[in-house]
């Protein structure tokens, strides 16, 4: 039996790159359901080239173009973030592959989870936001969740065969993206143009500036608490520029694993969709030779208050990061908007952890409500 996946979030980087990773295993996988936010016309090529039975297009003004252009290849059409739901608790696939960026990502995943799917996670805000719930719904219904981003990965094959075993802290690597060794001083004066250029990964606009801004790292260590029912004092950040080492696992023998390879997401996609198996592939092999010198230091959270800020909102809880999230979208899409400089990114996120309601045990309904008025809130800030 093939396994069929659906992609939320197609169109992207991760959206992309798993539609290779299906294309090169037919034999495995089937795609079944794509979907995407306002590009039509990539829905539209990827749809008529993949023939899925489902697209999804969450931008309702852009149906009539794209149900008009795959009418005649009888695939079914469907509009707006009310349909990413519907469609993630229906029977129309096994696998969700959720590639969204943003807090968009949640209900869907949720809808998912309800049904007991495999869930195959990229969208890591969702775990930030509402963590608690998403992964109680997952257990309540014995849905797996797969981690596809690279260090959560690393981590998940590192504890396979480990299941009896204590783990004492995770070790998430950061490569410290574009900006690694610089102050503040210079920091200010950057724009988005250089704040996109990774060094090692080719991504979305979004997570790239949390990259540059160490925000990536602050929501995976939030993400690995979820993942991993991690204590917040057992998860460690440490900067690895080579991106190499993906991430790494200390045992209570202080022993330590860790998995390595090349930066290429098309390896976590594929690890998660076929999971448990491994599966051959001709990606490019690490030879150790073209990297003699592996080296490790400590994060600057001075320089990079969003990492502080985020591991604030890890260690306070209830709806912090949730708050810390949604400003986080608002800021980031200001600064590439040229509306904000890079620095006041965490100026207004601090602002907001400061003055939105703080709740303790937050139901969905407060996560929905924190979101909502946390992004009012921060947009008021921005002039
Ligand atoms: P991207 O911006 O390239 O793609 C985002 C996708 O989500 C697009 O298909 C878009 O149409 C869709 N989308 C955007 N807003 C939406 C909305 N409001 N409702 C529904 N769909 C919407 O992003 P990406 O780089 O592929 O990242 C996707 C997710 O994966 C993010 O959560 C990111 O943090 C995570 N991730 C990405 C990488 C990477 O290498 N790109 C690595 C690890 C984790
Ligand atoms: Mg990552």
């Amino acid at each position: 039996m093939k396994r069929r996946i659906a992609i939320f979030g197609s169109t992207g980087s991760i959206g992309t790159q798993t539609i290779e990773v299906i294309a090169q295993h037919p034999e495995m996988f089937s795609l079944e359901i794509l979907s995407a936010h306002s590009n039509a016309d990539a829905l539209i090529e990827q749809a008529q080239k993949y023939k899925p039975n489902i697209v999804i297009i969450t931008d309702e003004t852009k149906y009539e173009k794209v149900n008009h252009a795959l009418a005649a290849d009888h695939i079914k059409v469907f509009a707006g973030e009310k349909s990413l739901v519907e469609i993630a608790a229906s029977d129309s696939y096994d696998i969700l592959l959720t590639a969204i960026v943003g807090y968009a990502g949640l209900l869907p995943t949720l809808a998912a989870l309800e049904q007991g799917k495999t869930v195959a996670l990229a969208n890591k805000e969702t775990l930030v936001v509402a963590g608690d719930i998403v992964t109680a719904v997952a257990a309540k219904n014995n849905a797996l969740i797969i981690p596809v981003d690279s260090e959560h990965s690393a981590i998940f094959q590192c504890l396979e065969g480990e299941k009896h075993n204590v783990v004492e802290k995770v070790i998430l690597t950061a490569s410290g993206g574009p900006f690694l060794g610089k102050k503040p001083n210079y920091l200010i004066n950057v724009k988005k143009d250089h704040a996109l250029q990774h060094p090692n990964w080719t991504m979305g606009a979004k997570i790239s500036i949390d990259s540059a801004s160490l925000m990536n790292k602050g929501l995976e260590m939030i993400e690995a608490k979820w993942l991993f029912g991690l204590q917040n004092e057992q998860i460690e950040v440490v900067v690895h520029p080579q991106s190499i080492i993906h991430s790494m696992v200390q045992f209570e023998d202080g022993s330590i694993k860790s998995q390595m390879g090349l930066p290429d997401m098309k390896l976590p996609i594929q690890y998660a969709l076929a999971y448990p198996q491994r599966i051959k592939n001709d990606y490019k092999r690490l030879q150790f030779k073209n990297y003699p010198s592996l080296t490790f230091e400590a994060a600057d959270v001075k320089t990079f208050r969003n990492l502080a800020l985020a591991k604030e909102a890890m260690f306070k809880g209830g709806n912090a990061p949730c708050v810390l999230n949604a400003a986080n979208e608002i800021v980031v899409d200001a600064f590439i908007r040229n509306k904000i400089g890079f620095l006041e990114m965490s100026d207004i996120i601090e602002t907001c952890l400061t003055k939105m309601n703080f709740i303790e045990t937050p139901t969905l309904n407060d996560y929905i409500e924190t979101n909502r008025e946390t992004r009012l809130y921060a947009a008021g800030l921005i002039k």
